[in-house]
């Protein structure tokens, strides 16, 4: 199959958009209006508010369009001891923070909204105001996504004493890899059942004070907005006309679902990129199974010449350079994709899964 030819992946559409941003409504330092101005001006096409333990972003009404942008509301919920921290969409409680993790992870499923574990495998304990918050429920099976990127979570672990200034002064440029265990991690989870992949900002827009010594507005929003996006694939178009409900359920199934990949804007727009499997019947795309038959191949599309590499059950098994480039399968099992751009991490997809032949 050629990736030019009439094929069902011109069926899909890609929007870019920006999960995990604080308002006012918590800690973050601008209202939704103001924040999704700024996603506007940036081309986002989703904005998705996740204020801790609130949801006044949509009791009060501030989910919709602005300009281009849909903005939703989900929130972040921790337990006691502030872990476990969880984004939660597509519902309409908040939850008392003294309930233990097992029981609002399941809770949200109950409501028929969907969760995304928040900075999986933060482990930073050089700074004292800011402690690192993991994940530890991991034998849970009502939690639909994990964060594989958190840009917040990544810049504030490699500070040190050293790189405090070249950080603050570049803080895109210090957004470098997401970390090989939580990729680990989701490849094992993927391997027992679908675990969508995606990228948070964790964006605040908030003043620090760095050891007494100066204040900075750390990764103002308009900073945060040009590092990690999540891409959706959806049939269906998104545009101002649609009924905002509707479309935040477009943009919802596709997360939930794991149609969806995971970029660095640093390296360039990721948007056209495209991971497709396909064999004589049967068409699949990101979060997606289909058959292992022997001639069942994987296609992948890249906005730019770049290093894609296959990754099959957890281990990278191939690379290969270009724009267009295919891989034969390996058997039944996982497969994603992950994009290098002169070595350095641009591109993230979900996975496909290649089912057993049946006898
Ligand atoms: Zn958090
Ligand atoms: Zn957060």
């Amino acid at each position: 199959m050629s990736l030019n030819e009439q094929n069902p992946l011109n069926e899909y559409r890609q929007y870019s958009g920006i999960i995990h941003v604080h308002s006012v409504f918590s800690d973050g330092s601008r209202p939704i209006p103001e924040i999704a101005q700024i996603a506007n001006e940036l081309n986002v096409r989703f904005l998705l508010i996740t204020d801790h333990n609130t949801l006044r972003g949509k009791e009060e009404g501030f989910e919709g369009w602005y300009g281009n942008v849909l903005v939703g509301v989900g929130v972040e919920i921790n337990d006691a001891k502030d872990q476990n921290h969880y984004l939660a969409f597509d519902i309409d409680e908040t939850f008392d923070p003294s309930l233990p993790a097992e029981q609002y992870v399941k809770r949200v499923r109950e409501l028929g909204g969907f969760g995304i574990i928040a900075h999986p495998d933060e482990c930073r304990n050089h700074l004292p105001d800011y402690p690192p918050y993991p994940w530890t429920l991991w034998d849970s099976e009502y939690f639909d996504g994990i964060e594989i990127w958190n840009q917040m979570s990544e810049w504030m672990e490699g500070l040190t004493h050293f790189n405090k200034y070249w950080r603050v002064w570049h803080p895109r440029r210090s957004i470098v890899t997401p970390k090989k265990e939580t990729l680990a991690r989701w490849d094992q989870l993927n391997m027992k059942r679908k675990v969508a992949g995606v990228g948070g900002v964790d964006a605040h827009g908030y003043l620090h004070r760095f050891w007494g010594f100066f204040s900075i507005r750390i990764f103002r929003y308009k900073v945060s907005f040009r590092t990690i996006r999540t891409h959706i694939l959806t049939r269906e178009e998104l545009t101002p006309d649609t009924d905002h409900r509707v479309a935040l359920k477009i943009v919802y199934d596709a997360i939930r679902n794991a149609r969806c990949f995971v970029s660095h804007v640093y390296f360039g727009d990721a948007g056209d990129f495209r991971f497709f499997a396909a064999n004589d019947k049967e068409f699949a795309v990101m979060g997606e199974r289909l058959s292992c038959l022997p001639e069942t191949r994987f296609y992948v599309r890249i906005p730019d010449e770049a290093e894609a590499s296959l990754i099959y059950n957890g281990q990278k098994i191939e690379q290969k350079t270009g724009r267009e480039v295919s891989f034969r399968n390996r058997g039944a099992g996982i497969y994603r994709i992950e994009v290098t751009k002169d070595g350095r991490p641009w591109i993230f997809s979900n996975h496909i899964r290649l089912l057993p032949e049946e006898q």
